[in-house]
């Protein structure tokens, strides 16, 4: 049978008259598990994790998957197998990496509001590092280090100041951001640290910005980075690694994104160039593994042609697929089994009582009410930022590996959202 590949999207295809992931039909898996439904290739995520892999061969670097990206335990069991560090930005997050099977000596511990109790638990779990992010951190974490008998492994991280040219909401390697310390304070933050007896100073990081699909920023934020570790070493404290963080875009609607392993070949020779060939190297990719590895199944509830626009009401929403509503995110959204009959102009709305509710704006595509639709790239930033905004349960997950589906996450009950409430006595 003839297989119609979707650009960016290497493991999902039209094979015969309709969408699959792998060998797996997805119409079957809408019918097994219900939807809306998440739906995952286990290829694809292996593929991406691969491209990071062969730009790396032969060096000393730890891949730690920023997993607030996709955070679903056998997600982290897949990338714990193949030999994947985490970066987590919450202690809940870390004992998902525990729960998973993953190493605590491999996590790194990001954020810039982690409290003296989630220091206190990363330490007794005894992960790799703490990322910090300001002095006052330094300081509490210095405090909960010593009241335990420890040495906290630290890096700090730092703000290059290099514009990404992203989205707004997800750049954060700027000036006027909430994360990181100030260029001109690093030098000055690290002889701080290196004096205070619960820290042990072993690296630098930063992290300009998510969804980066040029090169340029990389490289400016690597030259960058060797400045300062070139000065901070000067002023007598030892790093160990350089840490450059996340951010690799994927192709959501036609980006095309530098490959990991061609641009981290161009950033090696930067790192040789400049006489840091040797140094342990870190990098915290999160949406760039996961995102197009995904696709969420809905079905299409009921069609609402109008003067003004015609309104194509699915059974997912902003409660399953934040990105539309949240940054004026865009998915392709493609029939699981196309029509042959002329298509029109839709805005792909999900039920929730918000305006804010749409998937796909003036989507040119040929529907019936009960036809299931594919929204793409998925795979990120989708399931793990899910909420049940007006009581709707969230969605199923399925990991495809070839013909092989598993259900790796149920869908939530009513009484699983209740469980927790208590009515007045
Ligand atoms: C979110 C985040 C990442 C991953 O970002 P992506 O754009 O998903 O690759 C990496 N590091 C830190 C500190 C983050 O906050």
């Amino acid at each position: 049978m003839q297989s119609d590949r979707l650009p960016g999207h290497p493991h999902i295809a039209y094979v015969g008259d309709e969408l699959f992931v792998e060998k797996t039909a997805l119409s079957t898996l809408a019918q097994q598990y219900g939807t809306p439904l998440f739906v995952y290739s286990r290829a694809s995520m292996l593929a991406a994790l691969a491209t990071y892999q062969q730009g790396f061969a032969g060096r000393q670097v730890q891949i730690c998957y920023a997993m607030k990206a996709n955070s679903t335990l056998a997600v982290i069991q897949l990338f714990a197998k193949a030999g994947c560090g985490f970066d987590v930005v919450s202690q809940g997050e870390m004992q998902r990496v525990l729960a998973a099977g993953g190493l605590a000596s491999r996590i790194i511990f990001s954020g810039v509001g982690k409290t003296r109790a989630e220091m206190h638990a990363a330490l007794k779990a005894g992960v790799g590092c703490f990322n910090v992010e300001s002095e006052a951190e330094l300081v509490a974490l210095n405090e909960v280090a010593l009241s335990l008998g420890r040495q906290a492994p630290v890096s700090i991280r730092v703000n290059p100041n290099v514009d990404p040219q992203t989205h707004p909401y997800i750049s954060t390697g700027l000036k006027g951001n909430k994360f990181g310390i100030a260029h001109e304070r690093v030098v000055q933050t690290y002889q701080r640290a290196a004096a205070l007896p619960g820290l042990s100073v072993l690296g630098i990081d930063c992290h300009i910005g998510s969804q980066i699909t040029q090169e340029s920023p990389y490289l400016e934020a690597m030259d960058r980075m060797l400045d300062l570790v070139e000065a901070i070493e000067a002023a007598g404290v030892p790093l160990h690694h350089i840490d450059m963080g996340g951010g690799l875009g994927i192709d959501y609607n036609g980006e095309t994104p530098p490959e990991a392993a061609g641009l981290w070949r161009k950033l090696l020779e930067k790192l040789d160039a400049r006489g840091f060939g040797e140094r342990a190297l870190m990098i915290e990719p999160g949406r760039s593994l996961v995102g197009n590895a995904g696709v969420c199944v809905t079905e299409v509830l009921y069609l609402k042609p109008g003067e003004q626009k015609n309104f194509c009401i699915v059974d997912a929403a902003m409660n399953d697929l934040p990105r539309p509503a949240m940054y004026q995110a865009f998915h392709q959204i493609v029939p699981v089994k196309p029509r042959a009959t002329n298509a029109e102009t839709w805005e792909v709305v999900g039920p929730i009582c918000e305006s804010g509710d749409w998937i796909g704006h003036d989507r040119v595509v040929s529907v019936a009410q009960g036809d299931l639709l594919a929204v793409l790239s998925a795979g990120a930033y989708c399931m793990s930022m899910a909420s049940n905004y007006n009581t709707r349960n969230r969605a199923a997950e399925v990991l495809v590996d070839g013909s092989q589906a598993d259900l790796i996450r149920a869908r939530e009950s009513y009484s699983d959202q209740m469980r927790l409430e208590r009515l007045l006595t």
